[in-house]
């Protein structure tokens, strides 16, 4: 698929910029918004979008790697620092990838659905995508990027080999919309509901639905459910329009619905006076609903009524998450086998490229089904993404990329289908090295996931990495400019992984690490992080290997400092960073007030140290009840740190806030925090309505149904009886997982299919059980044992302690599986 290629001085009049252009024959294709994913360094243009990270500062790495042509607000910028490149300057950024977004737009006239609504938008999107592709050749949003950011870049892909484009739009405030229907000039529009999501950017619900609607101004056909718009009083926008609703006057008036075979929704409806019908193999509500909306869109597209219910019956469902596991070999796998096309390719090869546990990444690749578009430009492209991706090896499978295997110039082996490589996998030794699964639906690929994995134990915590990188920017979006940030990865990244999360944090250009022991910082280091680590339980018998894996260890008293300083100066070591912890209150670890002139005097007696930080501890920044108390720490830390600096006449980072003094105390920023619980979306100062999202699940599944007569006990000691007939699950985690036996007899709760069950009896070693009675489940259903329906702060809350305790409690044999949306 070959892009349209812009002259930098094309671009530079559509954006309406200031222009330093030292390099004017450079030509445009690919657009860059992000330091840590740049791809086609020759083409690419890269945008310093205002944000939390202030770009203008990733510029030189940026160009290192290549790139030579930016967008850039900040006039002040040292443009003459980099001669060869070009510099084209506006006031607005976003709003100058906005306008050349439409301007590409403008290009092409073939019709472009736009979607938007509450939910569903990237289902149907990627429905319409599996309905309308055996007619069409079309460029879809990729994944669900439909910001004012995601927009322009979705619609930036569009190329005259396409002829249908379909994008999805999403709006979180009042004045959104009207920047994005410029860009993307919708022929068709699709409003899949109205709900409650976005609602507190909005004065009503009305306001929310006249600044949907803006998106369908300009359409021609506009395709939507009265349902949706009860209440709304303001014109229904389109040339034409066309509707659909359950039981009522409707374009398409869907009466009758029945369940076939417990998985399939039969729908009958009325369209144009005679009987459609369709079989939807889905039974959920909102499926039902999404597929209820594509339908009526193949029939306002003038599909014949037949050909949209054969096709409507072999919808897949969309699974748009990536998956990490651990592997064979102590290889990681990562699945991402639900679709596969150039945008999803590049966006699983920057996660990839994001996991540094291994040194060496393999990608098994399979054929890319792109209809309509010359295969050879297609692996042509492919080959150029692979260049930029620090990748080791290549498998192909499939026989388009096998007959274009001498485009790729990597370590490279090709195999005919998923079913080749499977009988030749004992000669592919795969060993110490991160696996990414990239293969279109129909190839099969979870064949291969299964091989390359290891049994799983079926109780597993799921950890969403997006959740914890927005927790992340939330907690960056409270500080001070230049406040650093130190991840506290101590126990395991609070139980939920530790190379996994520390590359991840790695990747978003976090300041520091902390541990608590030195074997953590050494499992750090052997996975590739290299930022800073502190080490904070360091003493004598750690010293040599903190030295040899350059892990900087907390000072917290004389016999410590005295201790590490002897071991420097055998070793003939000056300077080496360390950090000393003050105690303010904690009364844990750390020197007093009082101790602080003979400390001073050992620092300065010695050259073997280099102050990096000082640093004290909040005991309770969560806790209203004690502000007075956090209010005289913040101050005597502060006294302290003041009277070390003049001291020693050089400057150190200062830190004392943790997570709630981040959220509850500004005055706490220093020059450092140390984020820990936040990181994993929890936060005591946010009880209700929290602005984090939940990053960890555990989920288990039902081994065993019985049916029980009153009276009847469960377990040991008999200690859970059933009031009445009923029914009880046995489920697969039990206190050996890190459920704690406190939870037994009614205590704890879990949820099955969205209802939420007690514990019956005592909590057993590996299993515990269930009262289900009058309850729709199956053995093999999947368990939540906390994470979605049921918090973990109230799991924690009901046995009287907290979730720190909970999350770190929970057993190693229970497998981590990440994901990535
Ligand atoms: C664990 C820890 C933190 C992080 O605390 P949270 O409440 O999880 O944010 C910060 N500082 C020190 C010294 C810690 O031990």
């Amino acid at each position: 698929m070959s892009h349209k290629l812009y002259t930098i001085q094309e671009i530079q009049a559509i954006i309406h910029a200031d222009g330093v252009i030292n390099h004017p024959e450079t030509s445009i294709r690919t657009l860059s918004i992000d330091s840590r994913k740049l791809t086609d360094m020759e083409h690419a243009l890269f945008f310093a979008l205002k944000g939390r990270r202030n770009s203008h500062d990733f510029i030189t790495d940026i160009y290192e790697s290549g790139i030579r042509s930016f967008v850039i607000y900040d006039k002040e910028f040292n443009v003459s620092a980099f001669p060869d490149a070009n510099f084209l300057i506006v006031d607005d950024t976003l709003k100058a990838l906005q306008l050349l977004a439409a301007y590409h737009r403008s290009l092409f006239t073939y019709p472009v659905i736009a979607i938007t609504g509450s939910n569903g938008k990237t289902i149907v999107k990627e429905w319409l995508y599996q309905l309308l592709s055996p007619e069409f050749t079309v460029i879809r949003s990729p994944k669900s990027y439909n910001s004012q950011i995601g927009v322009p870049l979705s619609v930036w892909q569009m190329t005259d080999e396409h002829t249908l484009a379909i994008i999805e739009t999403g709006i979180s405030k009042a004045g959104e919309m009207e920047a994005l229907e410029k860009i993307v000039k919708p022929t068709i529009g699709i409003l899949t509901n109205i709900g409650e999501a976005h609602n507190e950017g909005f004065s009503s619900t009305e306001e929310k639905i006249e600044e949907k609607l803006k998106l369908f101004e300009n359409c021609g056909l506009f395709i939507y459910s009265p349902f949706y718009l009860r209440g709304y009083t303001g014109t229904i926008p389109g040339r034409t329009q066309f509707t659909w609703c359950h039981h009522a006057k409707a374009d398409l008036d869907v009466w009758g619905d029945e369940i076939l075979e417990n998985k399939y929704q039969f729908l009958r409806g009325e369209f144009k006076g005679g009987e459609v019908q369709c079989i939807i193999p889905f039974t959920d509500h909102a499926s039902v609903e999404n597929a209820i909306c594509c339908w009526a869109t193949m029939l306002a597209m003038d599909y014949n009524p037949e050909i949209s219910d054969k096709r409507l019956e072999k919808l897949l469902p969309v699974r748009m998450r990536l998956e990490m596991k651990t592997g064979n070999n102590n290889c990681s796998v990562i699945d991402d086998s639900y679709s596969l096309d150039i945008s999803s390719l590049t966006i699983a090869l920057d996660f990839l490229r994001q996991q540094n546990q291994h040194v060496k990444r393999t990608l098994i690749l399979s054929d890319i089904p792109e209809s309509g578009v010359d295969p050879a430009n297609l692996y042509e492209q492919v080959a150029r993404l692979l260049e930029n991706k620090d990748l080791d090896k290549l498998i192909g499978v499939g026989p388009m990329i096998s007959s274009n295997s001498d485009l790729f110039k990597i370590e490279s082996r090709f195999f005919d289908s998923t079913e080749d490589l499977l009988q030749h996998l004992n000669e592919l030794p795969f060993f110490n090295e991160t696996i990414l699964l990239k293969g279109a639906r129909a190839f099969g690929f979870e064949k291969i996931s299964r091989a390359l994995t290891q049994k799983v134990h079926e109780t597993v915590l799921e950890i969403n990495l997006n959740a914890l990188e927005n927790n992340l920017n939330f907690y960056k979006s409270l500080l001070n400019p230049g406040v650093k940030v130190m991840a506290m990865v101590k126990a395991f990244s609070y139980g939920s992984g530790s190379f996994e999360i520390a590359n991840l944090l790695q990747f978003n250009k976090i300041d520091y690490l902390a541990v608590a022991f030195a074997d953590e910082g050494v499992t750090l280091r052997k996975a590739g992080i290299n930022l800073p680590i502190m080490v904070m339980n360091a003493d004598e018998l750690a010293f040599e290997t903190i030295i040899q894996h350059k892990l900087e260890p907390e000072i917290y008293n004389f016999r410590v400092l005295e201790n590490f300083i002897d071991i420097l100066n055998q070793k003939n070591i000056e300077q080496y960073p360390v950090h000393i912890k003050i105690d303010t209150g904690m009364h844990r670890l750390g020197f007093m007030d009082n101790e602080v002139d003979a400390l001073l005097d050992l620092i300065h007696n010695t050259d073997a140290i280099e102050v990096k930080s000082a640093f004290s501890h909040l005991v309770g920044s969560e806790d209203v009840s004690l502000d007075d108390f956090t209010d005289q720490q913040i101050s005597s830390f502060a006294t302290i740190t003041d009277k070390i600096e003049k001291s020693l006449g050089y400057k150190f980072i200062r830190h004392i806030a943790n997570t709630s003094g981040i959220s509850r105390w500004k005055q706490a920023q220093f020059d450092m925090v140390r984020l820990g619980i936040g990181l994993y979306g929890i936060d005591n100062a946010y009880q209700e309505r929290s602005p984090l999202e939940s990053v960890a699940v555990l989920k288990t599944s039902v081994s065993q149904l019985k049916n029980l007569k009153a009276g009847e006990s469960v377990g040991y000691n008999r200690k859970g009886v059933l009031s009445d007939d009923g029914t009880i699950a046995t489920v697969k985690i039990g206190y050996a997982d890190g459920y704690d036996r406190r939870l037994g007899n009614g205590v704890g709760q879990m949820s099955i299919n969205g209802k939420i069950v007690p514990v019956i009896g005592n909590v057993c070693m590996d299993m515990c059980m269930l009262n289900v009675s009058g309850i729709d489940v199956k053995e093999g259903d999947e368990v939540i044992v906390f994470g979605k329906d049921i918090k973990i702060e109230k799991v924690a809350a009901d046995i009287g302690t907290i979730a720190y305790e909970l999350l770190t409690g929970i057993s190693q044999r229970v497998k981590r599986v990440y994901f990535s949306e």
